[in-house]
């Protein structure tokens, strides 16, 4: 049996494994033991969710509609048809008139070409992708407290920290390898963790401290915590006059929130807060680990400040076993962001407002490029429906199933003039297109991700391509040659060296330096070792910058009609909108169909028995799924997961954005819950 080592396409952990291929198919998966992040261990979709690589559904031809109908067409004719019309719609309508969704699945050489296609082909900056659905609120967050988006640590540094802090985050069941080191930091190094979390989570049961606050309060208890911190004297005062600004703003803003007014905010009880707060304060090393349980929200980026706010006052950043951790969702949405497929900067967060970054690209690509910012993803959407955008080129994502208030998802996307999808199943989304074009798998492909803990590493190829089937890179590579715009890449190492020549923080990365598990970025030349953790000695923006905010509540809040709070968010078995993990056989029989989670208190007075179908509705539609009767959520709380197109979360979601990062509030809307009336 041949053995080739790459990357997990699923989350960011970034495990490395072995796939075993016989007969030009892979058959088996063996972890890696030496690789810092996996050491050995694999969740149960790192082993079992490769079975969809070989699914008869998979797209193996370009296809064009016609009358409503699919047919399959030759690659060329599709290049030509999509060529014409991008160029017909830019010529009638404008460059702006077009928007390019990228993909946190695709490589980070595939997200660079998208992304210069958009800018240099295109000539728009409409190109964005779902880090915009999951942590665009850490990004905005994070750089304006401490001047770098990312993981401050590295995952290899938990199991000596004295305190982990989790919260937003089930981090078992969504980074099962992570969840994994923090059990083993608190089981057999004596670290105490603090989950800060409506729902109980598995994590729970190891905490030292389980402090469940109400949905969207986050916040208020983070203030709370810095309230009760300054008052006690716990903070550390020569790190915050050394390596601080604007501690005076927030103590202001803080002094608002003692424990008895946190307490009503947020539920959790003013000694709990106060022993949450000395735990933190008075630890050698406190590790925060959070994701879209504090990113998804209205004020998900006053969220993410806070956090921010509450490391800098206590001294935790810049240093080992510290920091501010994100914990990123898909395998490459961290790359996918330090490669530019955003719409308000350039590879490696460099600003489209600095001319002389402007002028840098605009020499390396040959081309005159955009410069106003342009749409984000849920902008897109919506400037579709208006008639504003027209065309719309979508690579590797599925908004009919991941974007908020699907009805209208679905208005936009059928009013546009002409939809082309590249993926690797005929998706929700693809259904809606003129020209589907067939992508191949992280199997099929070499090229490089990103984790969690910025660290890019190698994925290589296994198999060969099912059909005629292609790798994305070089559908948009021979895409942009049809338009005119020569895109000479053999090979996507070759790619990696042009973004390493643009792109400071991955200025020293190369696919040969990468064969030994991969470099952290900043690895800005050839010599340089990579980075552990950031803001060693001085934060990347200078000094770092404590930005106070204040509570509010969420967009929308429970009321006489609509009573209860959904949330939503993933199981272990599933991932993004199952396009992938319900075609892995293994995956999808462990976990068929969809549940909500509601308390059993809520389920008796509405006369709902486990397992019994209800109907959630709320002011934006409505679906049935069948409940799961646990205490894990609280009363008045229900909980459901966004992976099945057959209860789709998101039909329900509310759309509202935070109004820096334009996330939308998917973790709070308000719904009725009624028992589905017998047949
Ligand atoms: Fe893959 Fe994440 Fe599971 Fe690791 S933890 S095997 S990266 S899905």
């Amino acid at each position: 049996m041949k053995k080739v080592l790459t990357t997990c396409e699923f989350c960011g952990c970034g495990c490395n494994f072995y796939l075993g291929v016989e007969g030009g198919k892979v058959v088996a998966v063996y972890p890696s033991v030496s690789h810092p992040v996996s050491r050995g261990m694999l969740c149960i979709k790192g082993w079992q969710g490769h079975e969809y690589i070989h699914s008869p559904k998979r797209l193996v031809m370009p296809l064009i509609k016609e009358r409503g109908e699919f047919r399959e067409a030759s690659w060329d004719e599709a290049y030509q048809l999509i060529a014409d019309r991008l160029k017909q719609t830019r010529t009638q309508y404008g460059n702006d008139s077009i928007a390019l969704l990228s993909s946190a699945k695709c490589t980070n050489e595939e997200n660079y070409l998208m992304q210069k296609f958009a800018r240099a082909v295109i000539r728009t900056n409409n190109v964005d992708h779902c880090a915009r659905l999951c942590h665009a609120s850490t990004v905005a967050g994070l750089s304006a407290t401490l001047g770098a988006a990312a993981m401050t640590n590295s995952i290899d540094e938990i199991e000596n920290a004295e305190v982990i802090l989790v919260t937003g985050s089930n981090t078992s069941e969504a980074h099962p390898i992570i969840a994994a080191q923090i059990r083993r930091a608190v089981r057999q190094k004596g670290a105490r963790l603090i989950v800060v979390d409506p729902r109980e989570v598995p994590m729970t049961k190891y905490a030292t401290l389980w402090l469940r606050q109400k949905p969207g309060t986050d916040v208020a208890w983070l203030n709370g915590m810095m309230h009760i911190i300054i008052r006690e004297n716990l903070w550390a005062k020569d790190y915050v006059a050394q390596r601080t600004e604007g501690f005076e703003e927030l103590k202001k803003v803080v002094e608002k929130y003692p424990p008895q007014v946190v307490e009503e905010i947020t539920g959790i009880p003013q000694d709990r807060l106060a022993e949450a707060a000395r735990l933190y304060a008075t630890a050698r090393t406190a590790m925060i680990f959070f994701t879209m349980g504090i990113t998804q929200h209205t004020t998900g980026t006053d969220n993410v400040k806070s956090i921010a706010n509450l490391a800098m006052l206590c001294g935790k950043v810049g240093i080992e076993s510290g920091g501010v951790n994100p914990l990123r969702g898909q395998n490459n949405v961290q790359g996918a962001c330090d490669v530019g497929a955003l719409p308000n900067v350039l590879p490696g967060y460099q600003s489209l407002a600095d001319s002389k970054v402007v002028k840098k690209f605009e020499k390396a690509w040959g081309n005159k490029l955009p410069t106003s910012s342009g749409l984000t993803v849920v902008e897109m959407i919506k400037a579709a429906e208006e008639g504003k955008i027209k065309a719309m080129y979508i690579m590797g994502e599925n908004p009919m199933l991941s974007d908020p208030d699907l009805n209208h998802v679905a208005q936009g996307l059928k009013k546009l003039e002409f939809l082309v999808v590249q993926d690797i199943f005929l998706t929700e989304t693809a259904q809606l297109a003129q020209v589907v074009l067939p992508a191949v798998t992280f199997a099929e492909k070499d090229g490089t991700f990103t984790n969690t803990e910025r660290r890019v590493q190698l994925i290589r190829k296994a198999v060969e391509p099912l059909g005629e089937a292609k790798p994305d890179w070089q559908i948009i590579a021979e895409l942009s040659s049809k338009m005119g715009y020569h895109m000479g890449y053999d090979h996507p190492e070759k790619i990696m060296d042009e973004i390493a020549q643009v792109t400071p923080s991955y200025g020293g990365i190369d696919y040969e330096r990468l064969e030994n598990g991969g470099l952290q970025w900043p690895c800005p030349n050839k010599t340089h070792l990579g980075t552990k953790y950031l803001h060693k000695g001085q934060f990347a923006r200078g000094l770092g910058l404590f930005q106070p905010v204040e509570y509010l509540p969420p967009a929308e809040v429970p009321d006489e009609e609509y009573p209860f709070i959904l949330s939503t968010g993933r199981v272990l078995y599933h991932f993004h909108t199952g396009s992938i993990t319900r075609r892995a056989q293994g995956l999808a029989e462990i976990y068929p169909e969809s549940q909500v989670e509601v308390n059993p208190w809520d389920a008796k007075k509405l006369g709902i028995d486990d397992g019994a179908m209800i109907k959630l509705t709320s002011r934006r539609g409505q679906l049935k799924v069948s409940a799961k009767l646990t205490e894990r959520v609280p009363q008045g709380l229900v909980f459901l997961n966004f992976h099945f197109a057959e209860a789709p979360a998101n039909i329900l979601t509310n759309p509202a954005l935070d109004p820096i990062g334009k996330i939308p509030e998917y973790k709070v809307c308000a719904v009725k819950v009624e028992r589905e009336a017998e047949q």
